[in-house]
């Protein structure tokens, strides 16, 4: 096992100059709560030059990171989250930056003025401020009123510190951090660059993120490589993103994925994919003359905990126990001691090693899939008229959540327009292969004519990105918008449009 970068031999104890030391490299950023280790691709020394690009890649997470700070999964090494993160309230919801709004700061979990401000209404006054200098803007207010003749006690005062309700909060995604775009991809490239190497792909045939020198060392830039946002190009992605906050059992997750696509003059690309949050998913052309084995490989991993991930088995009867040892896969020959008290005590302490952030994606897929199906199948019957409107309506609700229900209605009628049941009946059907892990994001199959078709994802988004940046930004936008309401205001997503609760 070499270095990509210096192309020594890694060991866990160098001898001489040839080798470096090992070191365990976070191909998911480990500020951003990664867990995919690699100890085989890059050494100590290489590794520790990454230090500050990989800091300004994780910062642009912090908001992310800082709203979910005590649901996630603990960081392997280094501080918390994020203290402080800035961010401005708008007066309405609005797409424009540039619209009337407030610079706040998020603390603590409490929003507060940057500047403290207050409002006259009849003989109140209402203050606003941090908790800490509210006392010194009072009497500020207080002098500048008895200036102008006024009398500050003649009002009664309110102090407000947290000012969240006051306004539609937005965070700073890019804005201020002018190396937002290379900081970024930076990042992203890095990570897809990183799997591939794990996953066994030779640095050489990295053409187009990896430079090699004469001297065997190798350089990494990003500055030429193709990088483009993924958008739905199948109906069943369509649909599964629309709701993906509610669809996938991980959701948000981390995920990565390599595969090469052979095309039909015979050359052959390397893709990466990697997948932050379920919401900011792009592509990298790793190479576009890869010329070593098919390889199609994914990992993902929870940020989120599952809650019923880790039972106590102190009381479990042996048959319980058995199908706690199958699902955790725990191998019952290293149990130290014979009896079942001994049994239990050794299963209980694998369940407590056991990693948080293990992830069945295939499974999430499949679950995913059956939720998308159902929904539309409902809405099928419900459109073609039945002769049980309440149980479908009943279905419906069980299946999801209102605001989310009214969105997929809509998409379900204009995705079907002008088909007939032979193609809807295969669409439904496709959702199935559209699922499975090694088609995901690799190949997406949709009902043309008479059958289902396949095609490539990479090269339709890469067709999407030159011809309707419209679409492409409406969708990048939806996903934002979902991921910023599942950690800003999570109940929000199951309200219906008018705040309603089912
Ligand atoms: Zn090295």
């Amino acid at each position: 096992m070499r270095c990509y970068i210096c192309n020594r031999e890694i060991s866990d104890n160098p001898k001489d100059a040839t080798q470096c030391k090992a070191h365990g490299e976070h191909i998911i950023h480990n500020g951003i709560r990664g867990k995919l280790i690699s100890k085989t691709i890059l050494c100590e020394e290489c590794g520790s030059k990454y230090s500050q690009e990989d800091a300004a890649f994780c910062k642009i997470f912090d908001a992310f990171m800082a709203a979910l700070n005590d649901k996630l999964i603990p960081a392997d090494h280094g501080k918390g989250n994020p203290k402080v993160i800035l961010g401005s309230l708008y007066e309405t919801t609005t797409d424009d930056a540039e619209a009337p709004n407030r610079p706040v700061q998020y603390r603590d979990g409490v929003v507060t003025p940057i500047e403290p401000y207050y409002k006259i209404e009849g003989n109140k006054i209402t203050v606003y401020a941090e908790k800490h200098r509210i006392k010194q803007y009072i009497n500020v207010l207080a002098r500048e009123m008895q200036n102008n003749g006024d009398d500050i006690n003649a009002y009664t005062i309110e102090k407000v510190t947290g000012i969240h309700d006051q306004g539609y909060l937005a965070y700073y995604f890019s804005k201020g951090k002018d190396t937002f775009n290379a900081d970024f991809k930076n990042g992203v490239v890095k990570i897809a660059t990183e799997y591939a190497l794990d996953c066994g792909v030779a640095r050489e045939e990295l053409k187009d993120v990896i430079h090699i020198n004469s001297d065997g060392t190798a350089t990494f830039d990003c500055s030429k490589t193709a990088m483009f946002p993924f958008v739905p190009t199948s109906v069943y992605d369509i649909l599964f993103e629309n709701g993906r906050y509610y669809f996938e059992d991980g959701y948000p997750s981390h995920s990565v994925k390599v595969f090469s696509t052979e095309y039909s003059d015979g050359h052959r690309f390397l893709y990466g994919y990697v997948d932050l949050f379920s919401t900011f998913q792009y592509y990298v052309i790793l190479s576009k003359d890869y010329r070593g084995p098919e390889i199609n490989k994914m990992y993902a991993q929870r940020l989120i905990p599952k809650i019923d991930e880790k039972p106590d088995v102190t009381y479990y009867r042996p048959k319980e126990l058995s199908i706690v040892i199958q699902e955790y896969k725990i191998d019952m020959s290293q149990c130290p001691g014979n009896s079942y008290p001994d049994q239990v005590k050794y299963v209980q302490d694998c369940i407590r090693k056991y990693p948080l952030q293990t992830y069945n994606f295939q499974q999430a897929l499949h679950c995913a899939s059956e939720r998308v199906q159902q929904v539309v199948t409902s809405l099928l019957l419900k459109h073609l008229g039945t002769e049980y409107p309440e149980q479908i309506e009943k279905i419906l609700s069980q299946t999801c959540p209102p605001r989310l229900l009214a969105s997929m209605e809509d998409l379900v009628g204009k995705l079907t327009e002008g088909m007939d049941m032979t193609q809807v009946y295969l669409m439904i059907q496709s959702f199935e292969q559209c699922s499975d892990i090694r088609c995901y994001r690799a190949i997406g199959f949709d009902v043309l004519g008479g059958g289902v078709e396949s095609h490539s994802q990479p090269d339709e988004c890469n067709k999407l990105r030159n011809h309707s940046i419209k679409a492409v930004k409406e969708y990048t936008n939806a996903k934002f918008s979902h991921l910023n309401c599942f950690c800003h205001e999570p109940e929000s997503l199951w309200e219906d449009e008018a705040g309603g609760r089912p």
